[in-house]
């Protein structure tokens, strides 16, 4: 639920008139940045597959309740005449977009030798190609546009929810790592050809949040425990911790950050194996 008091606390980061597309909205990570933008007064397209699109309306009408506007778009981001369509929607909605929230992903692993073309092509569909098609989508949308300084200071920003396996590699999720690998350069690639233009684009790699994509890392008590022995914080993190870290990137407090990938991890990529003597 989205708190009257939450939501006047959130005034201060500017976001509030702005247009948001968040994709995978429906669930874990994207659901969060969906009610945080909202709370801070943005209008919120909450995008998600066809099959989700009735748990995608509920988180819609709880932004509403609260005096924010968000729509609902059912697009696959793997899929470029579906997301053409839904960066046309959302144009024809709210004129414009500000902000996208580059966030649905999945995994498939497997043993390498038994890991099947199909497998490997369907990750790098959603979580590369997807980003890929979204971002170019809201690039065209921003110079279109041309900025509105009373807005914001950037013609638009990008933010590429990436993960700690851009750093980590990942045995047996080999297709995953390599797509966020490749989402740490098309991030950075994008962000040095874009920036002239005020184009900001930068990324948030998480650690382990609790989620669906990797409940069974935390739903039982032993998992949980070897999940913490990665986690020198010594929690599992929460979809919200992320939120708040996109909410900077998404306002003009981040102004002068482009290029650049926040681990939000509770430490995860501090080599936890080395807290002892090494
Ligand atoms: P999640 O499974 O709850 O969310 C993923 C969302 O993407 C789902 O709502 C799903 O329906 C949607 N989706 C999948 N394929 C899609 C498609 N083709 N088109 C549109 N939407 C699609 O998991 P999450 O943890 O919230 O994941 C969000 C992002 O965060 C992913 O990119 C994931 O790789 C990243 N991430 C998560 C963690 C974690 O620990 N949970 C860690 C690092 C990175």
């Amino acid at each position: 639920m989205i708190a009257a008091e939450t939501a006047a606390t959130r005034d201060f980061l500017g976001l509030r008139g702005q247009v948001a597309i968040v994709t995978g909205a429906s669930s874990g990570i994207g659901h969060a940045c969906a009610l945080a933008l909202g709370e801070a007064g943005a209008h919120v397209a909450i995008n998600c597959l066809q099959s989700s699109q009735d748990v995608a309306a509920s988180i819609a009408a709880e932004i509403d309740a609260t005096g924010g506007s968000a729509m609902v778009v059912a697009a696959d981001v793997s899929d470029e005449a579906d997301v053409e369509r839904m960066f046309a929607s959302v144009v024809e909605r709210y004129g414009t977009m500000h902000i996208l929230i580059n966030n649905a992903g999945i995994q498939s692993g497997a043993p390498f030798r038994d890991m099947t073309l199909s497998q490997w092509r369907k990750v790098m569909d959603v979580n590369l190609d997807g980003q890929f098609l979204c971002a170019r989508s809201a690039v065209r949308e921003f110079r279109r546009r041309g900025l509105q300084p009373e807005i914001s200071a950037a013609l638009g920003k990008i933010i590429c929810m990436s993960s700690v396996h851009q750093r980590i590699p990942w045995a047996f999720e080999t297709n995953y790592a390599a797509s966020k690998g490749g989402i740490s350069l098309l991030m950075k690639s994008l962000a040095q050809e874009v920036a002239g233009d005020r184009i900001r684009v930068n990324a948030v790699a998480p650690g382990a949040i609790r989620t669906p994509i990797n409940r069974e890392a935390w739903e039982t008590p032993e998992a949980e425990k070897k999940l913490l022995d990665l986690i020198p914080y010594g929690r599992i993190g929460e979809p919200a911790d992320i939120a708040n870290a996109v909410l900077f990137l998404a306002s003009d407090f981040s102004d002068y950050m482009t290029g650049s990938t926040m681990f939000v991890d509770g430490g995860m990529t501090l080599y936890p194996g080395f807290r002892g003597e090494g």
